[in-house]
């Protein structure tokens, strides 16, 4: 069945501008890390795009690496877009990143120009896209000069294969650093994707400051811990989720973390909202934050995640409470 758009996807979603700069982005995310993969349910993946688009979500987020295998969410998603989002391209900001490990040899990872170009045009052919919205330098490569990477950000651009460039896991200085080389090229950084949520705050100290400094957007990933800041692991680990994997999500985290879950929870209730919704709000509530990137596994999920817009703001009160727990 042909894919049609409600006609209301632009009525209730909240969209903030990118730090100084003209492109807006959804105040939620898609992030298709997990869920997209050769291994999942094309069609559970397409629901959720379908939905995603539905609740105003614009931005959806790719690597090379996801999957899995690797490569494999950039291909559906390209199958997908392909059959039912062909028509609202200039509706979407598709991103994609390169940085960790692709393929063998010296010149499958990292930084260098030679990989982050080719990683890009295979990107766009995985997708068939012609150019992507943002693309990003995924982490930072200690032993290749930040003006290659940053020259080859700025490349991407002028060949027209990007329209902005971005930054992720870069800490503060460096980002700093980077902002100033795509400065001077003529390719200034849009935006930063940096990990950042009550349990991972590393943020907070410092590279908030500079990207507020430098007019640059944040649009934070795992922003849910990977699930653990849902109602997900409150009374253990659940069939068919991501901490029964053991790879990116381990059950020690979900153990270590059970107590605060649980109180958190509780601060959620009394506010009549989920632990997920709380845990999203709680981010967005900082006016440098563009964006939360939420990864989802099934519809419903998106559904909750983004019925947080409605419930945004904090007491005093609530943030003390909340500090006290995450202390
Ligand atoms: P989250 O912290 O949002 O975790 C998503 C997971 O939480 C889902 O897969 C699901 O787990 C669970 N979940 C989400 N909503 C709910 C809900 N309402 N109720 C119960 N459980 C829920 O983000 P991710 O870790 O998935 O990362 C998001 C995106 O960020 C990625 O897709 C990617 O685009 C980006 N990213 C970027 C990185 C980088 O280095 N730049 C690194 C990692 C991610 P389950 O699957 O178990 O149901």
């Amino acid at each position: 069945m042909t894919y049609i758009p409600k006609e209301s996807r632009y009525d209730e979603m909240t969209y903030n501008r990118c730090g100084k700069w003209g492109l807006k982005l959804p105040a939620v995310s898609l992030g298709l890390w997990h869920n997209f993969g050769g291994i999942d349910t094309l069609e559970n993946g397409r629901a959720m795009l379908h939905r995603a688009f539905d609740l105003g979500i614009t931005h959806f987020d790719l690597a090379n690496n996801y999957g899995p295998p690797p490569g494999s969410a950039e291909e559906n998603f390209g199958r997908i877009l392909k059959q039912d989002f062909k028509a609202y391209r200039d509706e979407l900001i598709i991103s994609s990143k390169a940085g960790y490990l692709m393929w063998p040899g010296p010149y499958g990872e990292w930084g260098s120009r030679k990989y982050m170009l080719a990683s890009l045009d295979q990107s766009l052919k995985r997708m068939g896209l012609e150019y992507v919205d943002i693309f990003y330098s995924h982490r930072p490569d200690p032993d290749t000069p930040l003006e290659e990477t940053m020259m080859a950000l700025d490349r991407a651009v002028r060949s027209g294969k990007a329209l902005y460039v971005g930054l992720s896991n870069y800490p503060a200085d460096m980002t700093k650093k980077a902002a100033e080389i795509l400065k001077e090229l003529g390719t200034p950084c849009l935006i930063h994707q940096p990990k950042y949520s009550m349990f991972e705050r590393w943020v907070e100290g410092g590279l908030l400051d500079v990207l507020e400094e430098e007019g640059i957007g944040c649009i934070p990933f795992s922003p849910l811990a990977q699930g653990l800041l849902t109602g997900k692991y409150l009374k253990g680990i659940p069939e068919g989720s991501r901490a029964t994997r053991e790879v990116f999500l381990k059950k020690k985290d979900v153990d270590s973390a059970h107590d605060k879950i649980v109180t958190l929870n509780e601060i959620a209730q009394s506010r009549g909202q989920s632990l997920a919704q709380m845990a999203l709000a709680w981010i967005l509530k900082d006016k440098r934050i563009t964006s939360v990137l939420i990864g989802a596994s099934s519809v419903n999920q998106i559904d909750n995640n983004v019925e947080m817009l409605r419930n945004r703001a904090f007491s005093k009160e609530e943030l003390q409470k909340i500090e006290a727990v995450l202390k």
